[in-house]
């Protein structure tokens, strides 16, 4: 079964294609699994051909022909594999996790989120995100001079003692990312994300394993997951954008094996994708702080929140599944 929702934003949503107000997609349940789909622009297939693949999908005769449907739609394929974890999950009576995991952890990290703003700003939004707990901050540059988001990242280093991350968006050149590289390296931070754009994996590579970490986000949907990681210290994990937790899984442990950390992150999906994410996480070992606490980008959801963030962590549900009740979950929205 299909059904389609729109979930309005609580602040327009900066994308490749522009700002967004509002979130749309499908819920897809079969059997006792439930699954979700929120295409996004750049990142997946468009809201159509997402629909045109579920359509098929729910017509299908078997999980298999299911998702074989939806091979060339990462959001549907999301939504139909998610819902057939979750039914075999809840037939075999465990959470996703640990379904996912032979022993997957309770709780996990999660890192808060800064926009651009003044030096004043941006600490003043680190101190509060630290005063509810969290120990990692992640701080969005390059939208103005790389001077000016040194002072940025000064101003938070002298107010805060939190982990500190960048994402850049793929804004700098090269140049640009290296002396934003030497100037965040006496500011602690852990890694600064997609500092140039993401086709250039050759000037990714050059700019990694020093003190300043190099994740790679963008560049994951122009290049093969192989290629980034050889040009990358983090990986930046979109299950959505990937075609599902099992696959974001299978990513994450190719990402261990050449030791490049994984790092679990939404597309500011609603409550089921979510919360799949969180399972994800809990199923990688000792994850690194994931950007799964985005239930605050919502005005709206789909159902009650079984995962909230407290004190900078999100418990794990241990209810069988992903741990959103089928039941509550109200699309048709
Ligand atoms: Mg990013």
């Amino acid at each position: 079964m299909i059904r389609r929702f729109a979930l309005p934003l609580a602040r327009p949503l900066e994308t490749a294609r522009g700002a967004i107000d509002e979130r749309r997609g499908f819920v897809f349940a079969r059997n006792s699994g439930v699954g979700e789909a929120t295409p996004l622009p750049g990142w997946t297939e468009s809201l159509d051909e997402c629909e045109r693949a579920l359509e098929v999908a729910d017509e299908a005769a078997d999980w298999n022909a299911a998702l074989s449907a939806c091979e060339d739609a990462p959001a549907a394929r999301h939504a139909v594999s998610l819902a057939k974890l979750d039914s075999e999950a809840r037939d075999a009576d465990a959470s996703l996790a640990r379904y996912l995991a032979d022993d997957p952890a309770g709780s996990v990290p999660v890192n808060a989120t800064v926009g651009d703003g003044s030096p004043e700003q941006t600490a003043d939004e680190a101190r509060a995100a630290a005063e509810r707990g969290f120990e990692t901050v992640k701080v969005k540059v390059g939208a103005r001079s790389v001077e000016a988001d040194v002072e940025r990242l000064r101003a938070v280093w002298d107010a805060t003692d939190v982990t500190l991350r960048t994402d850049a968006n793929g804004a700098w050149t090269r140049e640009q990312a290296t002396d934003a590289f030497d100037a965040f390296a006496d500011l602690g931070v852990e890694y600064v994300e997609q500092p140039l754009p993401a086709p250039d994996l050759a000037g990714h590579a050059e700019l990694r394993g020093g003190d300043v970490g190099l994740a790679l986000d963008e560049s994951l949907t122009e290049h093969a997951l192989a290629d980034a990681l050889g040009a990358a210290d983090y990986v930046i994990l979109k299950p959505m954008a990937l075609g599902g937790v099992d696959r974001a899984l299978t990513a994450a442990r190719e990402a261990r094996d050449v030791g490049v950390d994984p790092v679990v992150t939404t597309t500011v999906d609603a409550v089921v994708a979510r919360t799949a994410a969180v399972h994800l996480a809990a199923a990688i070992p000792d994850v690194s702080a994931c950007g799964i606490a985005t239930a605050d980008r919502l005005a709206d959801d789909l159902a009650p929140d079984p995962a909230p963030v407290v004190s900078g962590r999100i418990r794990v549900p241990d209810a069988p599944g992903h741990g959103v009740d089928p039941a509550e979950v109200d699309a048709d929205a």
